[in-house]
């Protein structure tokens, strides 16, 4: 097995992990020895998908704009489970990532005056969403990618599939990778990992995501010990294309589209009346599911479907190729819909998870005392929690830079103290996992991993959709755990090593499963209803028994269950009014 020995690995070529590596290198002089490891070739990771923009106050006092007012609204947003010290760093840092994205060659959309244009957002008070036409998190990443290609000390390894972290107590040592061309099991040993690995959407059937957002690291992490926080909170996108899950960027609703019921009817003055298209995601979601089940929607005859119109049809078409080319483009490749003149039926899917690795405010994992040692979680892996129960649209990209930034000087500044010795306990847990690997690999089973994977999507996207019941996630619970049990006889059909996708996948699902478990068990312990966790027996939210975040940890016994509260400063919950 090849051993690979770096002062720094970052584990994702995503927006946090790109910045990440950028500023590790850039903090050491470009000195330290760095790794980028990923699942995937760079450019294909998940950010280029990014669309709409990134938020950020960038003309303080500009439309009567400030700091205080993004960390409003981003708290009312969050229903008020952000914690808010770490609002207030995010705040604070955006502007900077974003003229740092500027100085690196983003092409940003400007104003007449030169100014960097900035579009309206769901939830946001005014217009703070820089954006680069409807292909922000592409050209962001072009950008990165461009940038790290100039660092001779950074060496970048794509198509290289992480299974397990490698512990010595609450020390990181480093992790043990498949390298798909080959099919050869190799280990990265460090004292300093940033995990970077993105989301997990992907556990949802109905779902705006990559495929590759599968939550591995987030997995792994909570194999190796490390908490979770928050897991119960998914974001469901309200506009999603139907039947793909395909996502129209809510800058379209930015640019003035509306949303209408099979009657015709802008149903959104019923839920959020001043704010109507432009409220918070939750809301939105809220209201459509809401239309639909009251006979006021659209029905899909070839899937069932429910759905609603967006509709552009009243803007400029000028607009729509200037600020929305790809959103026509996608609509005309994949329904035969050309918006400038037809409504586009969307419902809401899974997108976003605010959940993931507990990280204190500088992006270590853990709290107090039982902080791990060397390692960090950056970007949408990583809960820190400025998102809360309801992430605002393009606080997400904020969110990868600032703490891509944040942990990766971080890292640098302390890597040197942070060797690892090549120990045989070391050697042995690699070889534990190379053989683990291989073994799944060569192992005979009856259990088909498509037919798996498309159980658990059913399961989630039936019981842990935008509205929950407790009866719904009890079965959730009890179906996953028979899948569980009956993983180990799924098989492999390739049995060859190079390139083997089976592989990768069967070694996904699982990393799915677990955290559809987790997922499903905090959310049947949250007695109430708040953001995007809305239960039907526990309509309201209850400041008193559940403002606190869910922890899980794994135990012996299965999985542990703590409460941390959660952080005010300046903010105290009330009531959320759009
Ligand atoms: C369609 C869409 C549009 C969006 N638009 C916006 C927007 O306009 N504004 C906004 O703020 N947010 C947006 N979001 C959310 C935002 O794009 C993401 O939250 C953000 O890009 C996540 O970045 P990341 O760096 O954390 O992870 P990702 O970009 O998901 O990258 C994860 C990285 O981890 C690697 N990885 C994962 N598992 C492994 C493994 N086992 N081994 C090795 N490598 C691994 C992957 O290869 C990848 O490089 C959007 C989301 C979607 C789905």
């Amino acid at each position: 097995m090849e051993l690979l020995d770096y002062d720094m690995v970052v584990l994702g070529s995503g927006i946090a992990g790109l910045t990440a590596a950028i500023h590790a290198s850039r903090e050491s002089g470009h000195r330290l020895s760095i790794a980028v490891v990923s699942k995937l070739h760079i450019m294909r990771s998940h950010s280029v998908a990014a669309e709409g923009g990134i938020s950020g106050v960038l003309y303080s006092g500009l439309d009567n704009d400030n700091e205080k007012l993004h960390a409003y609204d981003t708290i009312k947003g969050s229903d008020y489970l952000a914690d808010q010290d770490a609002v207030e760093v995010l705040v604070k840092g955006a502007p900077d990532e974003i003229k740092f994205f500027d100085h690196i060659g983003v092409p940003w959309s400007r104003r007449d005056d030169g100014r960097i244009s900035q579009r309206a957002f769901g939830g946001m008070s005014v217009p703070r969403t820089a954006f680069a036409a409807d292909k922000t998190g592409f050209f962001m990443m072009r950008a990165l990618y461009d940038e790290l290609l100039r660092y001779k000390n950074v060496d970048v390894f794509n198509e290289h599939f992480a299974t397990e972290f490698i512990m010595d107590g609450k020390r990181i040592s480093g992790f043990v990778a498949l390298d798909m061309q080959s099919g050869e099991v190799k280990v990265f040993k460090s004292g300093s990992v940033i995990i970077a690995t993105g989301g997990f959407s992907r556990i949802y059937g109905f779902t705006t995501n990559s495929y590759s957002n599968t939550g591995d690291g987030t997995a792994m992490a909570y194999r190796a010990g490390m908490p979770l926080k928050d897991m119960e909170f998914v974001q469901f996108h309200p506009t999603a294309l139907i039947p793909s899950g395909i996502l129209i960027t809510e800058a379209a609703r930015g640019e003035g589209a509306y949303l209408r019921n099979k009657n015709g009817e802008r149903f959104m003055k019923r839920y959020a009346e001043s704010k109507m298209e432009l409220a918070p995601r939750d809301i939105v979601s809220r209201s459509i599911i809401s239309e639909i089940r009251a006979g006021r929607g659209f029905e899909d005859k070839g899937t069932g479907m429910g759905y609603i119109h967006l509709d552009l049809m009243h803007l400029d078409s000028k607009k729509i190729d200037e600020r929305l080319p790809m959103i026509k483009e996608m609509t005309i490749k994949m329904l035969n819909i050309d918006p400038s003149v037809e409504s586009i039926p969307v419902r809401p899917a899974a997108h976003f998870t605010m959940g993931g690795i507990d990280t204190d405010i500088k992006g270590r994992i853990g709290s107090g005392k039982s902080v791990f040692s060397g390692v960090w979680a950056a970007g949408e892996c990583a809960c820190v929690s400025v998102h809360g129960a309801n992430r605002l649209g393009s606080n997400s990209l904020s969110q990868c830079s600032v703490w891509g930034r944040s942990t990766g000087i971080e890292a640098a500044r302390t890597a040197g103290n942070r060797r690892t010795k090549k120990t045989r306990k070391f050697l042995n847990a690699a070889e534990k996992e190379e053989k683990k690997i291989y073994d799944m690999l060569e192992k005979e089973g009856n259990l088909n991993p498509y037919e798996l994977r498309d159980s658990l999507h059913d399961i989630m996207n039936s019981e842990l959709y935008v509205y929950r019941s407790i009866k719904g996630m009890k079965n959730a619970k009890k179906r996953i755990s028979s899948l569980l049990k009956e993983f180990p006889d799924i098989y492999v059909a390739d049995k060859g090593r190079v390139y083997n996708t089976n592989l990768r996948d069967v070694l996904e699902i699982k990393n799915m499963l677990d955290l559809s478990a987790i997922a499903v068990e905090s959310a049947l312990r949250r007695h109430e209803s708040r953001g995007a966790h809305v239960v039907a027996e526990y309509p309201k939210r209850d400041d008193k028994k559940w403002l606190k975040h869910t922890i899980i940890s794994k135990s012996l016994g299965g999985m542990r269950i703590a409460y941390a509260p959660v952080k005010l400063t300046k903010w105290q919950p009330e009531e959320r009014k759009y």
